[in-house]
């Protein structure tokens, strides 16, 4: 392998690609990296972004923010004020233009907060039953940024936009108080950024006493198989992560990676395929999942290929998302009716064996919602379309797998832009209003006894 080096917009303007980018580009990423947060590697750099097409290359984009990024009031008033050298204005710019990209969207950062003897359990989010997500502290950062990533607010530094966890003891009291909660998915940022010694640190006290609670996934999301292959061949501390791997697995766990990749054009290098191997053999499995976007994947080729390159290749297909509402999300966002023409378009290309996948998926408010399609009704006795929409994951679990319907709507991009077919609400508005008030009580035990699993 190449030395690997992270590489920020400084370094970046020092290397041989930097002058194969035109100079105005090269003016806007100036003004652009001060709001969206910018990190790439060498690996990135050398061996996914196709530097003849820079313009129109899909990793490119993936990893460089992009002028239509912000419009164009929002450009103009920066550089005006990079112009006025004026420190404490372009910092009042800057802070402007973060809380225009809304950067807590669904509630993020104080619904989803468990407690446990009133105490609040930062670092952790539960929202559905099952599963409790745990941000490590270490892991809150990655081997390169994202332009369209919904995460960003966690990497520009100020404190109070963070989440992060140090104490997995407070974890593990907390999986002991709710038998329910079968899998912890550790996400970041990227958890597997971290060191060995802080990612051992981090699990050890859960994964030696996983016995007490009734834990049995553990996944980890990660970006690493895209932009850092190396931790899983030659890195330095290759070896201890895979026994590391291994370990989890002897404990009867299983263990899941859920990797993200936005574009065929990242399973290529060698090294993936070697990555890929090389964690197979500890029995763990990999799912693969990525948001649709706008400029960089809104093709049904694009999504089939990568369908059947993952399942070649020893993955999972698991979800396509649809892209949040934060950050750029102009420039990537996709509506939600071709959404799920790209998706079904794709679907319709690939065998049984891809079709683990699922999709277009919002991860909104009330839960992780599918669109299952548009249709027909009768309404009135007119013919008129409609969407239909079922829950994947939701904060009651009883609203899973019951289609509901909404009016067809052209311009909607996200579920809070749809109405109900018939009648004011839809079918779990008022409950959802019920858990989500006080705030606090985020997590429902009511409708734990309402459950009724016995068929
Ligand atoms: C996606 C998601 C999960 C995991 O859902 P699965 O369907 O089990 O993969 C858990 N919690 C939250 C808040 C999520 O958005
Ligand atoms: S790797 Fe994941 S968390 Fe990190 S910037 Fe990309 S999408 Fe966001």
């Amino acid at each position: 392998m190449s030395e690997y080096k992270a590489i920020n917009i400084r370094d970046f303007e020092t290397t041989h690609y930097y002058k194969k980018i035109s100079d105005e580009y090269q003016n806007d990423l100036k003004i652009l990296t001060l709001i969206f947060p910018f990190k790439v590697n060498s690996y990135v750099l050398e061996h996914l972004i196709d530097w003849d097409n820079w313009e129109s290359d899909p990793i490119f984009k993936l990893v460089f923010p992009h002028r239509k990024m912000l419009n164009e009031w929002q450009f103009h008033k920066l550089s005006q004020a990079l112009d006025t050298n004026n420190e404490e204005r372009i910092k009042k710019t800057i802070y402007e233009i973060w809380m225009q990209l809304n950067p807590h969207p669904e509630g993020q950062m104080d619904l989803n907060v468990p407690t446990l003897d009133n105490k609040k359990l930062f670092g952790l989010q539960h929202q559905y039953q099952e599963t409790v997500i745990a941000f490590p502290s270490r892991g809150q950062t990655c081997h390169a940024y994202c332009s369209f990533c919904f995460r960003w607010p966690q990497f520009i530094g100020r404190k109070e936009l963070k989440i992060s966890l140090n104490d997995t003891t407070l974890l593990l009291d907390y999986l002991q108080s709710k038998p329910l909660i079968t899998d912890i998915l550790l996400t970041g940022g990227d958890p597997m950024v971290m060191n060995f010694r802080a990612f051992k640190d981090y699990l050890d006290p859960l994964i030696n006493n996983i016995h007490t609670t009734n834990v049995q996934t553990i996944r980890i999301g990660t970006k690493s198989l895209s932009y850092y292959p190396y931790k899983f061949t030659t890195d330095a501390e290759s070896e201890e992560f895979i026994r590391y791997f291994e370990y989890i697995v002897s404990k009867k766990l299983n263990l899941s990676l859920m990797a993200h990749f936005n574009h065929p054009r990242e399973l290529e290098p060698d090294v993936v395929a070697k990555a890929i191997k090389r964690i197979r053999t500890t029995g763990a499995q990999i799912r693969t999942q990525a948001p649709l976007l706008k400029n960089i994947n809104d093709n049904s080729k694009i999504w089939a290929e990568m369908w059947r390159k993952q399942v070649n290749l020893n993955l999972i297909p698991y979800y396509m998302f649809v892209a949040r509402d934060t950050g750029a999300k102009q420039y990537f966002e996709v509506p939600l009716e071709r959404a799920w023409k790209i998706f079904s378009n794709a679907y319709r290309q690939v065998s049984g064996v891809c079709k683990t996948v699922r999709g277009p998926i919002m991860s909104a408010l009330p839960g992780k919602v599918q669109l299952l399609g548009k249709t027909e009704v009768e309404k009135n006795g007119n013919i008129i379309d409609a969407f239909v929409l079922r829950f994947i994951q939701a904060r009651n679990p009883n609203w899973v797998n019951k289609p509901f319907l909404a009016k067809f709507n052209k311009h909607a991009y996200w579920l809070t832009d749809l109405e109900p077919l018939y009648g004011d609400n839809f079918f779990f508005q008022e409950q959802l209003s019920k858990i989500l008030s006080p705030a606090e009580k985020l997590f429902n035990e009511d409708y734990e006894s309402e459950l009724n699993y016995s068929l």
